[in-house]
């Protein structure tokens, strides 16, 4: 029998009658980060890596929940668990499972390459490997991440000059929290939307060197701003920050920023390839690590993903999950 199998009510651990990230209510959840789609709310118990807890407590409120260190294990009736590196967002995880001599790897969602901030992705030995297939497409290669954050600064410093605000859209957490780590020596202060301040502040409780940072509050108006980079999710730039900065531009840090329509799509100036997913070359990368003989794809481009592994020499399989593409790009 398979170690993990799919329900309605997620990925299941039928041994061990647990879940792994579930969409829907269950009594036992093994959390493998805290995105909106992978950490839902209404499960009675929760298990997260524990640099995720302060995260998780911020994000869900009062809930029970319990932190495993990474590599620390828990058994349940018979069956391990453990929580490893995906190296995704601060605190993220990927899940393995063992029992009966299988071991199976959950991915949750990972990136191969560090970021400087979140725990660096460390490859785990099994023999079933569920992966995450986001940007599951050859033409997703990602630039050079001090390139990338090269061309943000001096995006930064030109406006800056022309006595104008920048407006970086990033998602709340993890997104937001890299990008605030790996432009600290920008020329001027960071302002952050409440929604990235609150992730802030659990990012910093996790453990994590975060420089300070301002939160943009009503009461500022164009003169306080100018010359700042102001961090917002893409859904908190409303019409009332438009009208007090007047003159600015905005930029997206994401891995869509790759294809030029989707710049277009989010009505943005810039576009910046920060992805915290792993590109094409970083998932057969993860896999190859793995030493898996049968390859789970999920979450993405898992038609093309499974084809192009059995193609190569794989036993590859598609499964179709209910985790996003919104949260963390
Ligand atoms: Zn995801
Ligand atoms: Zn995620």
């Amino acid at each position: 029998m398979d170690l993990i199998v799919e329900n309605e009510n997620g990925l299941y651990v039928p041994e061990a009658d647990v879940y792994l990230d579930p969409w829907r209510k269950v009594k036992k959840a093994f959390i493998s980060h805290i995105h909106a789609d992978h950490c839902r709310y209404g499960n009675l118990q929760y298990i997260c890596p524990r640099p995720s807890l302060p995260i998780l407590k911020k994000r869900m409120g009062p809930v029970s929940v319990h932190g495993l260190d990474y590599g620390e294990k828990t058994t349940v009736r018979g069956i391990e668990f453990s929580f490893h590196p995906a190296g995704h967002i601060p605190g993220s995880a990927q899940i393995r499972v063992a029992g009966q001599g299988r071991v199976w790897v959950y991915s949750g969602d990972y990136k191969t390459r560090s970021d400087g901030l979140s725990q660096p992705f460390e490859p785990v030995k099994c023999d079933t490997f569920i992966t995450e297939c986001t940007f599951g497409l050859p033409v997703y290669k990602w630039p050079k991440q001090a390139e990338v954050y090269r061309s943000i600064l001096e995006w930064w410093n030109e406006n800056k000059q022309n006595g104008r605000a920048v407006v970086l859209q990033a998602y709340s957490l993890g997104k937001a929290q890299r990008l605030i780590h790996g432009l600290r020596e920008g020329p001027g202060p960071i302002f952050c939307h409440s929604a990235v301040q609150q992730m802030n502040t659990a990012v910093r409780k996790a453990g994590f060197d975060l420089p300070k940072t301002r939160p943009l509050t009503k009461k500022l108006g164009k003169e306080d701003l100018k010359g700042a980079l102001i961090i917002i999710s893409p859904t908190a730039f409303t019409g009332h920050w438009t009208k007090v900065l007047k003159t600015y531009e905005t930029a997206s840090a994401s891995g869509w920023m790759l294809i030029r329509e989707a710049k277009r799509r989010r009505s943005v100036d810039r576009g910046f390839v920060v992805s915290d997913h792993a590109d094409w070359e970083g998932l057969i990368e993860a896999v190859k690590a793995t030493g898996a003989e049968r390859i789970i794809c999920t979450h993405g481009y898992q038609q093309i993903f499974s084809r192009w592994l059995s193609e190569n020499g794989w036993r590859a399989e598609e499964l179709t999950t209910e985790y996003g593409e919104s949260a963390g790009d």
